[in-house]
């Protein structure tokens, strides 16, 4: 049981890792890929480090927190369930668990097609790990816009699902015999649950859609977290709505900045610190 596991290895994540590891708590960071920050050529508005690249800021970062210990993981947490006072993380299939989670997972940037937000639940999911046995034997759609898509999609396919897979061009790492459909979708179709997929100019017939993007919306992972203009909602101390849930970084808002992040891991990090001492 960890005091906390933290969903998004960035500046946000790792900042809170260091602080409840200094303070003799027990993180684990969950980190489904590189962060953004990687693309940035120059970074010259983080205190003491100007003129470095993204790519040499997060390398400082990480060095740092495994310097102390810190566990860092590769994984991308697709379901977080409260479960008697702690949480049941599921991540890429393995369930952990922790007595608090720290969501910093970044900006979600892409906008739900029409249907994808009715159809949660009914259909339309983002974890296949999570989902994919409900639909064995099935035919489930994968769009795949992460790059770990195409593993997921080999997971329904070995686990009995009938699977097509969309996306802008074939990836090399798609398993012969899923079938690719080059393009995107417009839109989730359904009735009761889907029915099907708007794709390539015609409807892809399927009983499942699962929307594979690089960053999930945090409430398709913790259902009933409260939003306000698209970002998570947290009070001073990087408190969500719900107990134990914390939430620092890109996905609490503007401003969309390393410092902001950084300061906003070390304050979610005290009050989980706060909460642990407490219990
Ligand atoms: C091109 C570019 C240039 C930038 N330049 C600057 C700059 O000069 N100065 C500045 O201050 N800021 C800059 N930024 C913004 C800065 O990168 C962000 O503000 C900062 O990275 C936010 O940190 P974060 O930890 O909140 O999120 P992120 O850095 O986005 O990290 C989130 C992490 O969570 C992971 N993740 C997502 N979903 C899951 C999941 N379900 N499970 C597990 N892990 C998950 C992601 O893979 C990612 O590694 C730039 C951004 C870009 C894209």
């Amino acid at each position: 049981m960890y005091d906390c596991i933290i969903a998004g290895g960035g500046p946000a994540g790792l900042s809170a890792a260091v602080t409840l590891n200094r303070r003799g708590k027990t993180p684990l960071v969950l980190t489904a890929g590189e962060t953004l920050l990687r693309r940035a050529e120059q970074v010259d508005n983080y205190l003491g480090m100007p003129g470095v690249t993204g790519a040499e800021m997060m390398d400082a970062f990480v060095r740092h927190a495994e310097s102390l210990g810190v566990e860092i993981r590769a994984g991308r947490v697709g379901n977080i369930l409260p479960f008697d006072g702690h949480f049941m993380v599921n991540a890429d299939g393995d369930i952990l668990e922790a007595k608090t989670v720290l969501l910093a997972t970044g900006a979600a940037r892409s906008t739900p097609v029409p249907g994808e937000a009715e159809f949660l639940g009914r259909g339309v999911s983002y974890c296949a790990t999570c989902d994919g046995m409900l639909y064995r034997g099935r035919k489930v759609v994968v769009w795949g816009l992460s790059v770990d898509a195409p593993h997921e999609a080999a997971f329904l396919a070995k686990i009995g699902c009938q699977v097509t897979y969309i996306a802008a061009k074939r990836p090399e790492e798609l398993a012969d015999g899923i079938r690719f459909i080059p393009g995107r979708i417009a839109a989730v179709r359904g009735e009761a649950a889907v029915t099907g997929v708007e794709a390539a100019g015609g409807v892809v017939e399927t009983d499942a859609v699962f929307v594979l993007r690089q960053s999930a919306p945090p409430d398709a992972i913790l259902p009933g977290l409260a939003f306000e203009n698209g970002a998570v909602t947290v009070d001073r101390a990087c408190r969500t709505n719900i107990e134990g849930v914390y939430a620092a970084g890109d996905l609490t808002g503007t401003p969309l900045q390393v410092s902001k992040a950084v300061g906003e891991g070390l304050t979610a990090a005290l009050s989980i610190v706060e909460y642990l001492d407490k219990k």
